[in-house]
């Protein structure tokens, strides 16, 4: 069996629910929200969070720029909320993206794991994100050491599950195998991007909606990685 394993970052070992939850918390009381519309945190955050997923996906499908995508989830959030366009704080995009990544909150079991698995395997992270956004949260939560190689999807110019990720994840690795294991938690860009390269793959999930295939595990916890290693 191989002896390199490959992780997914964003909601796989690095929570970024707790941690985008905590930074919009944060904006919310900085950029004194409250004033600008009458919503709760909990309603922005739930606002925000949902124009966000839908232009991540956008972005996925080169339907939308990087830059694009950073100021627009705002502005749409804000105008979803009926604040005048003229109000909307210019630079909270950027404030996000300055925050965000400093956060340190990883999902259950995580540092336990990586301990684990380093000792007999070489581990790699995979990730669809900002080059500079995820070598800072691999810094600030210290989960930068377990790592021997990054490929982030913005130096390859594909997406996940495009399989030209994986393979130069492969290569970044220095792999000799033409396949790898992959864990993540999203179902068409981790796992039938992985499965799809000739992979196999861990999905982290708390709801498989009964799909399965013969190259997939499917985990509730990160801990269970350890009886299969
Ligand atoms: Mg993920």
């Amino acid at each position: 069996m191989s002896k390199h394993l490959f992780f997914d970052l964003d909601h796989t070992l690095w929570d970024f629910e707790a941690n985008a939850e905590e930074t919009l918390k944060e904006l919310y009381d900085l950029y004194e929200i409250k004033y600008l519309a009458p919503i709760s945190s909990e309603e922005f955050i739930e606002i925000y969070s949902k124009i966000n997923h839908d232009l991540w996906k956008l972005y996925r499908n080169h339907g939308i720029t990087k830059a694009q995508l950073r100021v627009q989830r705002f502005e749409d959030t804000f105008l979803a909320m009926g604040v005048e366009h003229k109000h909307i704080p210019k630079d909270i995009g950027e404030k996000y993206v300055e925050i965000c990544p400093t956060k340190t909150a990883l999902i259950s079991g995580a540092r336990e794991v990586l301990d684990y698995l380093q000792q007999d395997y070489t581990l790699h992270i995979i990730t669809n994100g900002f080059e500079e956004s995820q070598n800072k949260k691999l810094k600030y939560s210290d989960l930068g050491r377990y790592f021997q190689s990054i490929t982030i999807s913005e130096h390859v110019g594909k997406q996940k599950p495009h399989p030209l990720v994986f393979e130069t994840a492969l290569k970044n690795a220095k792999c000799e195998s033409n396949h790898g294991i992959y864990i993540g938690d999203n179902l068409d860009a981790d796992i039938k991007g992985a499965i799809n390269a000739g992979w196999k793959a861990f999905w982290l999930t708390q709801d498989s909606k009964g799909y399965t295939n013969p190259d997939c595990q499917i985990i509730s916890t990160l801990r269970e990685l350890k009886t299969y290693f």
